[in-house]
């Protein structure tokens, strides 16, 4: 997510962009279509420029002041706002407030993208892709005709539409690509992963922290404080997949062993044995038999509950309609019942303990170099920097989001 050194010009850039494309294009291409096809263009631009501003001004949300945390829920402290923070809820920045359920912030509406104007900035994001489109076919069919007409002498050629044609046509297709990524990104995590883009970030740290001493403690330790006794004994899910998928490398290796990889393909002591010679870490912090994969985060409802509990009905979208729920107690899963942590997400909640030592690859064994995604993630320089610090692929800390770090303390 973008960052911009004068925030205003974050609005003024889409401004000049909206209102080149648009109506440059209405002037010269546009027009020598009829009056109701201009009409509608007209119409649907002005839309446009409603759904801009909306997305500029409506509000995301912010805590009510007496909020107090429930019992079991992480208690963050906002020293800035003075109130305590619901869950998913983060002290933006640049706006300078807590903001409910907050996405990101958006340095192009000048405004946070939180719980209440999640559908404004989707309507707003869906008619630059709508409008785009349209241009840029209306751009792209006159660069046509324009190829068509090469060999035509230069003044029966119209000059400003070529130039509209030269300036406009990669403008627009520019536009369409960024916010059409900028979308997707958007609407996968929050459909399919029913997580904001801090929410999955915060996922990929946990899962390339994984395999740390550091993560362990500091989960060991919120669970103890939390229920008064140690983290149980933690299962895996996807164990009896993983199972086959060693016995099938080690049947590789030691031929003649297929009746024995049959008979014995769900026994876990097995497993438990072949971990033994793994000396990288500390067995009795890292569980042996639990993957990122076992963790259920708790707001993800299901493709079809998640769209309803984000967006409302978008068949209504055209009304000025809110998205369900107040933004400060949400609906959990049913599967949640089953996480096997129990705690808040994130279940780390920032980490206190120390960085782990530098890996020595000298002591990998050869059940560690078989396991190609633990290997990455131990090799992976992130796996030791702080949270404050940590990176995504996209090379984002958790302040690109504009989350405030200096607010971000949890405690139990
Ligand atoms: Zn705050
Ligand atoms: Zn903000």
């Amino acid at each position: 997510m973008a960052h911009l050194k004068w925030p205003l010009v974050g609005v003024i850039v889409p401004c000049l962009l909206i209102g080149s494309i648009g109506y440059g294009t209405h002037y010269n291409i546009i027009r020598e279509k009829s009056t109701t096809v201009q009409i509608i263009y007209e119409i649907c631009l002005s839309y446009l420029w409603i759904c801009y501003v909306l997305a500029i001004v409506t509000p995301p949300g912010s805590p009510p002041k007496n909020f107090t945390p429930e019992e079991g829920q992480w208690k963050r402290y906002c020293h800035k706002c003075d109130n305590y923070k619901p869950p998913r809820a983060h002290h933006c920045k640049q706006c300078g407030k807590c903001v409910l359920k907050m996405d990101h912030h958006c340095p192009w509406t000048y405004n946070c993208v939180g719980h209440n104007n999640m559908i404004e900035f989707m309507k707003f994001l869906g008619m630059i892709m709508f409008m785009t489109t349209w241009c840029g076919w209306e751009l792209g069919c006159k660069a046509l005709d324009f190829y068509h007409d090469r060999n035509l002498p230069s003044y029966l050629i119209n000059k400003w539409q070529l130039v509209s044609v030269i300036v406009f046509f990669p403008l627009d297709i520019f536009v369409f690509i960024s916010i059409f990524l900028l979308w997707f990104r958007c609407v996968s995590n929050w459909i399919f992963k029913g997580m904001t883009q801090i929410e999955v970030w915060e996922w990929e740290r946990i899962d390339s922290q994984f395999y740390t001493n550091r993560l362990w403690l500091q989960i060991r330790k919120n669970y103890q404080d939390l229920y008064g006794k140690q983290l149980p004994k933690l299962t895996s899910c996807n164990l009896p997949t993983r199972y086959y998928e060693e016995r099938m490398e080690e049947e590789g290796e030691e031929e003649g062993e297929e009746d024995r990889l049959v008979d014995e393909q769900f026994e876990m002591d097995d497993l438990r044995d072949s971990n033994q010679d793994n000396d990288t870490y500390d067995e009795s912090v890292v569980p042996e038999e639990f993957t990122i994969d076992d963790i259920i985060f708790p707001y993800d409802l299901g493709i079809f509950s998640n769209i309803y509990s984000w967006f409302n009905n978008p068949f209504l979208w055209l009304l000025p309609v809110k998205p369900p729920g107040t933004g400060v107690k949400f609906e959990v899963t049913e599967f949640y019942e089953l996480d096997q942590l129990s705690l808040p997400w994130p279940p780390d909640g920032g980490n206190s303990f120390p960085p782990d030592e530098e890996v020595d690859v000298n002591s990998f064994s050869g059940q560690d170099l078989r396991n190609i995604t633990k290997l990455r993630k131990k090799l992976d320089p992130r796996s030791r920097t702080s949270r404050n610090d940590w990176v995504n692929d996209y090379g984002e800390n958790i302040g690109d989001f504009g989350v405030d770090i200096d607010t971000e303390t949890y405690s139990l």
